[in-house]
């Protein structure tokens, strides 16, 4: 709460000084408003919470997460190039499409993977100004539609890594750690799965938090074709996708 503490102070000055000093005053009212944009929507900025971007580790391993799901086309044919290269992976889930689909939900968890809160929602145009009541709706909610597989995530990603103000304190009370990413795929950007792979894997190094996404949000040639080819770049030099443990987290 620090930013929002120091933007408010800002403020009060711009107000004081407001009469005699209008130039600073403007300066002083606005530069905060920069600085809290920058944490709220900048993905990986820490200044509101703290979000994990990377895993603590030694070995040639990374940690695969796909957003967006479940969906049905896509889902099952995830699942099963996740068989073939013996690989793991959170499903950052979004509990109105988990109440759509409870088959996969339970699928995915019985295939050893982790499943993790991604809003009920996904509410990406008001996340960011969502009041604590509707935040703690979209958790509520979502933890319902888990339930139903008698699953209860501990993990929470946002929509495109958008922040709020409010969103440290109700991942608290509700027992969720925020997970960033250190590379993402932007499928909408690149539309070409060779270069979403590429995008992703390259520059890696252990402990990398690596982000893509399933369903019709994805452009059609992208679609599953993306996963494949980052799991056969991982496989070809010598990465194997792992499900951190909070140890390997660090607060
Ligand atoms: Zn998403």
């Amino acid at each position: 709460m620090f930013i929002v503490s120091l933007n408010l102070a800002c403020k009060f000055a711009a107000v004081l000084i407001g009469r005699t000093a209008l130039g600073p005053a403007f300066a002083l009212w606005f530069a905060p408003d920069v600085l809290l944009a920058y944490h709220l929507f900048f993905p990986n900025a820490q200044g509101l919470l703290r979000i994990h971007s990377r895993f603590t580790t030694t070995a040639r391993e990374v940690w695969l997460t796909i957003d967006d799901g479940p969906d049905p086309t896509d889902t099952p044919r995830i699942l099963a190039l996740l068989a073939a290269h013996r690989a793991r992976a959170t499903f950052f889930l979004i509990g109105k499409n988990a109440t759509e689909h409870p088959a996969l939900l339970r699928a995915i968890a019985a295939a050893g993977h982790e499943i993790g809160h991604h809003t009920q929602t996904h509410p990406l145009y008001s996340f960011w100004c969502a009041r604590p009541a509707r935040l703690h709706r979209e958790l509520t909610a979502g933890f319902s539609s888990f339930a139903v597989a008698d699953i209860r995530p501990t993990r929470f990603r946002s929509p495109a890594g958008i922040k709020n103000i409010w969103l440290k304190s109700a991942l608290t009370a509700h027992g969720l750690t925020c997970v960033g990413w250190s590379a993402r795929g932007l499928e909408r950007r690149y539309r070409d799965p060779a270069i979403v792979a590429q995008v992703v894997t390259r520059g890696l190094k252990p402990g990398a938090i690596l982000l893509l996404h399933e369903g019709p949000r994805v452009p059609a040639p992208i679609r599953v074709e993306a996963i494949r080819l980052v799991l056969e770049n991982l496989t070809a030099q010598g990465y194997r996708c792992v499900l951190p443990t909070a140890a390997q987290l660090p607060r």
